[in-house]
């Protein structure tokens, strides 16, 4: 218990340094998303421009890497919108679809066309991609790769979105599944170990759950478990009665 404390201690002191990181370098940079534009004002040089150009492009994209460390270390503070899951999976689909291997098939379930959650949906799009991208990747020699949506109600009775990501892949023993989450931890040459635990923080920063099961050899299951609606689990309220509507 102890250690686990200090692991949560110094990854929580690692955000903060990373949070103040982000904020001043996004600070420092915003000058050179305007003063190019200034510089160019001044002169009708073309070599000038194009020197001015180059260096807002610099801003631009250093300025977008600091707001999305900033909204990493933040957790999901980022917009909510009405996504269908449906639509979302579609989405997927096509993404996933170009980078198949030829020996994994995928399958994409929605068990309610009608099923939505109030979510960032970039956000949720990274996160069942990055699960997805784990599970082919565990499946070197083949196997199935399915999605599915369904929806489930958490013990209060709040509606929840259930979100399953399964594999027929090398599946993962008691070592790997007790390190799954920790920062840096990686079986692959060139993994970055940052996958899950950057999926963790979204969906706890969404107020959901992710649970594992796994077997070694067999596959793995990755679940992820979202209030479908955000408002409700803010105020911490059990679900709302559906208005009768008697169109008064
Ligand atoms: P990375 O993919 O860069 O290694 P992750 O945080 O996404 O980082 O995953 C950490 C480790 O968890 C992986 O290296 C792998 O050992 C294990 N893992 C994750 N997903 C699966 C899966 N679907 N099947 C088997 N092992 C997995």
């Amino acid at each position: 218990v102890e250690a686990e404390l200090m692991r949560a201690q110094r990854l929580e002191s690692l955000s903060l340094l990373a949070a103040g990181l982000s904020h001043d370098l996004r600070n420092i940079l915003q000058p050179l998303l305007i003063m190019p534009e200034l510089l160019k004002a001044r002169t009708p040089d073309p070599q000038l421009h194009h020197l001015a150009d180059v260096i807002a492009e610099c801003g631009r994209r250093g300025h977008e890497m600091a707001e999305s460390m900033l909204s990493f270390v933040r957790g999901s503070r980022n917009t909510r919108e009405r996504i269908q899951v449906a639509h979302l999976f579609e989405a997927i689909g096509l993404l996933l679809r170009s980078t198949l291997p030829a020996q994994v098939s995928l399958h994409l379930e929605v068990a309610d066309p009608a099923l939505a959650v109030d979510a960032n949906y970039t956000e949720l799009q990274q996160v069942l991609l990055n699960l997805a991208l784990n599970a082919i990747q565990a499946m070197p020699d083949g196997g199935r790769l399915t999605l599915r949506a369904e929806a489930d109600a958490d013990p209060r009775g709040v509606e929840r979105l259930r979100l399953s990501v399964n594999d027929e892949g090398v599946g993962m023993g008691p070592e790997v599944m007790g390190r799954l989450f920790n920062p840096f931890f990686t079986t692959k040459p060139n993994g970055t170990g940052l996958g899950l635990i950057s999926c963790k923080r979204i969906i706890e920063g969404a107020k959901g759950s992710i649970q594992v099961a796994s077997t070694p050899g067999v596959g793995s299951c990755f679940v992820l478990l979202l209030p479908i609606r955000a408002e409700v689990v803010e105020q911490a309220q059990p679900a709302q009665p559906v208005a009768a509507g008697t169109g008064q």
